[in-house]
């Protein structure tokens, strides 16, 4: 019994965990209805490694993740090329490392690079990783294809304050981790500065839960009917909400051939609507600085 008080002894604050204020309505660029963040997680081999560094001599676990730099990035390039598309692509610094052509080429193609962390380590309280893993992807990403990403996305999906502050004081702009709106906002952080612009994500979207079988994965291979259902109705149904969506697409799985048939179809869907804004979160975040002062100005 004790044991089990003490873990609560240490109260939950009554008070919500993203202390933000609610996003603020303003309408998307040039007449549009709505948004479609297009992006991509470039994850590679650090997926399987970030659990366990000893996964690397798991060589077909690893031919998972090595399948984006050797088909899946190239065949999604192509794709995007096609289809006249501009996206954002969150890449590990070790995939930046290990597989310096594959992020070469996505630069080449006028795309834009987000950090990802370095090993793809999943951001945690006290991690003590954590600022190596920030400052690590960074240096990277600045040596080796001369970026200074705006953005960045979790690895894993997780974060905490430490975080939060550490991405503001290294100078990112915005940040697409969140699970809590479908319209962007601005962070608040614990002492009440503001943080990063968020541009939230939704799991409807996410390919590693509809389409990735492997050894470790719980998630079986979902039919191309089922995935474009999904797609299609979150997004008819965000268009009439105003919002926006926030696609996290992996090569690795939607690089595959029939991953890559259905999302190059949805895409074609997203554009059949002229109203529907499919931009790279460099553009939606200076979107909504733009408009953001625009507010104070006008209230000033
Ligand atoms: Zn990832």
């Amino acid at each position: 019994m004790a044991d089990a008080e003490s873990r609560w002894a240490d109260p939950v604050p009554l008070l919500p965990a993203n202390r933000a204020p609610l996003a603020p309505e303003y309408s998307w660029p040039a007449g549009n209805k709505a948004a479609m963040f297009l992006s991509f997680d470039v994850d590679a081999e650090s997926a399987w490694t970030a659990k366990d560094p000893a996964r690397y001599g798991e060589l077909v676990t690893m031919s998972f993740g090595g399948y984006e730099a050797r088909v899946g990035t190239r065949k999604l390039l192509e794709m995007l090329r096609e289809e006249g598309l501009r996206a954002t692509f969150f890449i590990t610094g070790w995939s930046v490392e290990a597989h310096p052509a594959m992020a070469e080429a996505i630069i080449r193609d006028g795309h834009e690079i987000g950090h990802h962390g370095f090993h793809h380590l999943m951001p945690m309280p006290d991690d003590p990783m954590l600022v190596e893993e920030v400052d690590r992807g960074l240096e990277t990403l600045k040596r080796r294809l001369g970026v200074v990403p705006q953005g960045y996305r979790a690895p894993s999906g997780e974060s905490c304050e430490e975080l939060r502050v550490l991405l503001k004081e290294r100078g990112l702009t915005y940040s697409s981790s969140w699970r809590d709106d479908v319209r962007p906002y601005r962070h608040v952080l614990a002492d009440g500065r503001p943080g990063l612009i968020e541009l939230p994500v939704t799991a409807s979207y996410d390919d590693w839960l509809l389409g990735l079988s492997q050894r470790y994965s719980r998630h079986t291979i979902q039919t191309r009917e089922a995935v474009l259902s999904i797609w299609q109705d979150e997004l008819d149904e965000t268009r009439d909400w105003g919002g926006m969506v926030t696609t996290v697409l992996h090569p690795q799985c939607s690089g595959r051939p029939m991953r890559l048939r259905l999302l190059r179809e949805f895409l074609r869907y997203a554009k059949g609507f002229s109203d529907v804004w499919i931009a790279t979160g460099e553009e939606i975040a200076a979107d909504y600085a733009a408009c953001e002062s625009a507010e104070k100005g006008a209230t000033a």
